[in-house]
């Protein structure tokens, strides 16, 4: 976590709360004299790890401690390892930042596992290693391959209101869902049970439009634009400028007038990040290495490093 700190200050760090929960199960379970009293006191933890504001954490947090007020070593455990950082992980203060819905580092692992199914054992020689890593590579190319394929020639079961009709094939099905979720919310709202307060997490956290973002665009008779959703969720996501279309020739003040005209037709998130990435160039240490400029000349190349 120094290393994170010190290399990317600018970033927020989140603690796996995959493996939080790992730990407290190999320190704690030991405590818990039956299975379902294991899995009621994991129920509790997860209210608090899912506290969406300070008040609910304090409040989720002294329930816990007085149901469990005999369990002193659980309690101890948890408070002096976990909850000093639990800024970096409860909902209440993670739920702040932008992070698509990746709290939890399991996919990363589930990655390590199945390399390591496919290697089978730890003495392959370099040879066997490559091939079947390579095998490895291609079936997840063919398996992603076939869920874009039906991604961008179906819709989700059950989504089939109007309003998704610009953003049917161009988003995940993943994403269409999750904004399913609020729509339905909204429509669900009555007068004894109204929407409640925005701004929700589902925009700073998954990019997503909102239930209230929801409701004023149907009140407006406007459908969900690409535009109101991350680049994450497209399915289609611009490429980046290859380096030999880029023209290094314009003067500075042309780059920067360029940039506005851009910058004001991004979304939030985007302007956020650039203005991250223009921090970057103005209080970065260094410059980025540009690869030696080879003159044309009859005898042997002279580099030129800028
Ligand atoms: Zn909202």
């Amino acid at each position: 976590m120094n290393a994170l700190k010190n290399k990317f200050s600018n970033s927020k760090n989140l603690l796996c709360i995959w493996h939080i929960e790992k730990n407290i199960f190999s320190k704690c379970k030991e405590y818990f004299a039956t299975e379902n009293d294991w899995i009621e006191f994991l129920q509790d933890w997860n209210s608090v790890v899912k506290s969406r504001s300070v008040n609910g954490y304090d409040s989720a947090w002294g329930k816990l401690t007085l149901k469990y007020h005999h369990q002193e070593k659980v309690i101890n455990y948890i408070e002096n390892t976990w909850l000093p950082f639990k800024e970096m992980f409860v909902s209440a203060w993670s739920d702040n930042y932008l992070h698509l819905g990746c709290k939890a580092s399991s996919r990363v692992e589930g990655a390590h596992s199945l390399m390591k199914k496919y290697l089978q054992a730890s003495t392959g020689n370099l040879k066997i290693v490559h091939e079947r890593i390579c095998s490895m590579i291609d079936q997840q190319i063919s398996e992603y391959q076939t869920k874009m394929a039906t991604e961008l020639t179906t819709i989700p079961l059950s989504v089939n209101s109007t309003i998704f009709g610009l953003i049917f094939n161009k988003v995940s099905h993943f994403a269409i869902r999750k904004i399913h979720e609020e729509y339905v919310k909204f429509k669900k709202a009555t007068p004894d049970n109204p929407l409640g307060p925005c701004p929700c997490t589902m925009i700073s956290t998954m990019g997503l439009p909102c239930k209230h973002v929801l409701e004023t665009m149907e009140q407006n008779g406007e459908l969900i634009t690409l535009e109101s959703i991350h680049e994450h969720w497209h399915l289609k996501r611009k490429t980046s400028v290859p380096n030999s279309e880029l023209n290094v020739t314009n003067s500075i003040e042309t780059l920067l007038q360029k940039f506005k005209n851009n910058y004001d037709s991004w979304t939030s998130w985007e302007q956020t990040a650039a203005r991250k990435q223009i921090s970057v160039l103005i209080d970065g240490p260094t410059l980025p290495i540009l690869d030696p400029l080879v003159p044309v000349t009859r005898g042997w190349p002279i580099y030129i490093f800028l």
